[in-house]
């Protein structure tokens, strides 16, 4: 006998992740009736039945949802009772406000796996199986809420095993939106790089062995184009390498199996859980010794980026001990390829076949790509499996975009209390990328639902996002570059502040001019004051100057030595590159010779005098040397000097590269110095790090900027800091590097306008 009716309203990620039959086979259990439905803002239900019944399944519906779903709230009202005879799936809702979450893709799950491979399964080898527990779904949504119609997969009409699936409550497939079969669904065609089909046989086996026969294969997979090669093959990684114009920036790999990846890379529990995560990320691994894999795969890297197979594709092509490059499918910087005719006009140099298939994506992301510091995951790019799942914020703030910076380029978009950061967009200054990226824009905003009421940028008007912002009829909020650095770690964390912050990374835009980049700021989600810096170096040819870091170590040369620098033995007055002589004069005189604080140029001008890396093929690259090169040495603390003018410390470099010089024609080792440099760094940054942790009476530091991508120097400073008894956060959702900055610039922006 009904006595009781509730209406339900649950937010999170309800849609797309099996909740429906999950409240639908709970009804059964608990005998009641009503109905449930997606709507634009998450799931709504009503039930009918004992008090019982009803306090039973609510206290199921928050314990035992499914494995994706993510329950931010359900909220219970009372009802008069409408007498329902049973308990019924209803069609969803299309209402005026879109706020329910969209999932982010989800890898190939166990039972999808164990059928694919099963040949009684009429999907035996179907690469586009999926279920409520796994598949696509940020790439293929055009609109919400999510249903087929809204999706890529509306042109695909299912069968009747199909359909009967689909509605079957019961069914692991009910209402799974790509639901699909041999019969019905998409399909995969192989083709060579004239876009000629080669149909014969299995394609995915075929597929293989062209891979093993040393081959370059363009494959189509959940958020773009892959280009693959057997990571076994020199040759084949050499020629990758050269037709995709990328010098020296690593690979990433795919592995078979996690048996295929242990045997190569070191792999703790913490890195095999992010391994087999519904994400599936990269992760960066240590190799071991004995790994046997091409060493062009990212030459002079004790770290290998390896992810495992996340698409029933994936399984058909790798066998279990097979281990793949599968880099994005893109040519140096452009931005990924995710459509059929773009992939082919613009890999075709590259990949000699192609794997390409009918579902469309509609939203192309790259692969996320993560490492565990700390026994937790530290982000060096937040894409795929992670777009787009809001960070969650500590107060509510008015609805904001924020553009992002240039390079690494992400931007976010906040709905009350979340911010949604988007996929990795890459560097703006390249105009595909910048298309993109305005496209990108426009669809996060309506699949969303936010329509901004302020925009939020950096306070450099060179940068293209900023250009963008100023494009549009927002009120704009323009936000220092490296204040959005440390408020990007303090939203993770739900940190009001003040907290002193620690801002290392290769250039920012400093309102004073110059370029800022080894920044201690005591800071806010509003204001922020500049309690220290690195000392300011002087950068010959200004952007060039980032390019080839032997211009400042030369510039330091003379500073140390005057004119007999020359006869100094230090590898770079040894062998002085073209054009030293015009760069020296133009910087005596000041032209084109900016000063710059960040911590970056630090590492370049290190590298250079050590002679571990004199010009770079991509961002970051001396630093990572001269990090790589410290491997296994125990730092020491050479001399450094700090001090105080007018309440802000400044940190000076010429006692630290004056010890360098000294014990480069000592003859020490450039690996022993290369450690020497990041632990005199570390213990100077933490020197200032106290006195303005006295001086201001605060104990919580923050550390964020792309510098801290490199684990030496952060784990240093960690340990030192902790020694302190002060309190450090990471980035522990977004990256440390730009890619991160976007959420920095939506809350402050948010804060100020609320
Ligand atoms: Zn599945
Ligand atoms: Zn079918």
């Amino acid at each position: 006998m009904t006595n009781t009716a509730v209406h339900i309203h649950i937010t999170g990620i309800v849609q797309g992740v099996g909740f429906r039959p999950f409240v639908y086979n709970l009804a059964e259990q608990y005998g009641v009736r009503g109905w449930v439905s997606n709507n634009a803002n998450g799931v709504e239900l009503e039930l009918e039945g004992s008090q019982t019944a009803i306090d039973g399944f609510i206290a199921a519906l928050k314990h035992q949802a499914p494995p994706l779903a993510v329950i931010d709230a359900i909220t219970v009202a009372c009802r008069e009772p409408c007498g329902y005879a049973g308990f019924s799936i209803r069609p969803s809702v299309d209402g005026q406000c879109k706020t329910a979450l969209v999932s982010p893709d989800v890898a190939t799950c166990p039972n999808c796996v164990r059928e694919l491979l099963q040949p009684d399964d009429r999907r035996y080898r179907y690469p586009f199986i999926n279920c409520t527990d796994c598949g696509p779904r940020f790439a293929i949504i055009e609109d919400i809420p999510y249903d087929r119609q809204a999706t890529t997969m509306r042109r695909f009409t299912m069968c009747p095993a199909c359909q009967a699936e689909y509605d079957n409550p019961a069914n692991r497939r009910f209402h799974a939106q790509p639901n699909a079969c041999p019969v019905c669904g998409p399909a995969y065609r192989l083709l060579d790089n004239a876009g000629r089909l080669l149909s014969d046989g299995d394609i995915f086996a075929r597929a293989a062995k062209l891979i093993a026969g040393g081959s370059i294969l363009a494959v189509k997979g959940i958020g773009g184009y892959h280009l693959a090669v057997n990571a076994r093959d020199e040759a084949a990684v050499a020629r990758l390498r050269a037709r995709k114009v990328r010098e020296d920036k690593p690979f990433a790999l795919m592995a078979g199996s996690l048996a295929a990846a242990k045997a190569h890379c070191l792999v703790s529990a913490a890195e095999e859980q992010l391994l087999t995560s519904a994400a599936r990320p990269v992760v960066l691994l240590a190799k071991r010794d004995n790994c046997r894999l091409a060493g062009s795969i990212a030459p002079g890297n004790p770290y290998i980026g390896m992810m495992l197979p996340y698409t029933p594709a994936h399984y058909l092509l790798l066998g279990q001990d097979d281990i793949w490059v599968m880099t994005s499918g893109n040519s140096s910087d452009e931005p990924i390829a995710y459509q059929d005719d773009d992939a082919l006009a613009r890999l075709n140099t590259i990949a000699d076949y192609f794997l390409v298939h009918d579902r469309d994506i509609y939203c192309r992301a790259d692969d996320s790509v993560v490492r565990v510091v700390e026994e937790q995951p530290y982000f060096i790019r937040r894409s795929r499996g992670y777009v787009p799942a809001p960070v969650n914020l500590a107060r509510e703030l008015p609805p904001v975009l924020a553009v992002g910076g240039e390079l690494k380029n992400t931007f976010c978009l906040t709905r009350g209390k979340q911010a949604f950061l988007s996929a990795h967009t890459g560097d703006l200054e390249n105009l595909p990328t910048y298309q993109s990226y305005v496209e990108a824009i426009e669809h996060y905003q309506r699949l969303l639902s936010v329509t901004p009421q302020v925009v939020a940028c950096d306070l450099h008007p060179g940068y293209l996002s900023t250009k963008y912002a100023a494009a549009l009829d927002l009120p704009v909020v323009a936000v220092q570059h490296h204040h959005a650095h440390i408020a990007a770690v303090m939203a993770e964390h739900h940190l009001q502040g003040p907290v002193i912050g620690i801002a290392f990374d290769g250039t920012g835009y400093g309102p004073d001019g110059t370029l800022w980049g080894g920044e201690f700021l005591v800071a806010d989600l509003k204001e922020y004051r500049r309690a220290g810096h690195l000392a300011t170096l002087p950068l010959p040819g200004g952007a060039k100057a980032i390019r080839e870091p032997w211009r400042p170590a030369l510039w330091w040369l003379q500073e140390l030595y005057g004119q007999d620098f020359v006869n100094r033995n230090i590898p770079l007055a040894q062998a002085l590159p073209p054009g030293w002589e015009l760069v020296l004069a133009a910087a005596a005189k000041g032209i084109n010779t900016p000063l710059a604080s960040g911590a970056g140029r630090w590492f370049d001008t290190a590298a250079a005098l050590l002679g571990i890396r004199r010009t770079i093929n991509y961002e970051g690259q001396a630093a990572v040397e001269l990090e790589l090169a410290a491997q296994g040495h125990n730092g020491r603390v050479l001399p450094y000097a700090v001090s105080e003018t007018g309440g802000s410390w400044v940190l000076d470099y010429r006692p630290l590269f004056g010890a360098l010089c000294r014990e480069i024609q000592a003859g020490t080792a450039s690996a022993q110095l290369a450690a020497d440099f990041h632990t005199t760094l570390a213990a100077a940054t933490c020197e200032v790090a106290r006195h303005i942790s006295r001086a201001a009476g605060i104990r919580e530091i923050v550390l964020s900027g792309g510098v801290f991508q490199n684990i030496t120097l952060l784990q240093q400073i960690i340990g030192m800091l902790a020694q302190n008894r002060l309190t450090i956060y990471l980035h522990r959702q977004v990256p440390t590097n730009d890619g991160g900055l976007a959420l920095g610039q939506a809350v402050i922006a948010g804060e100020r306008s609320r």
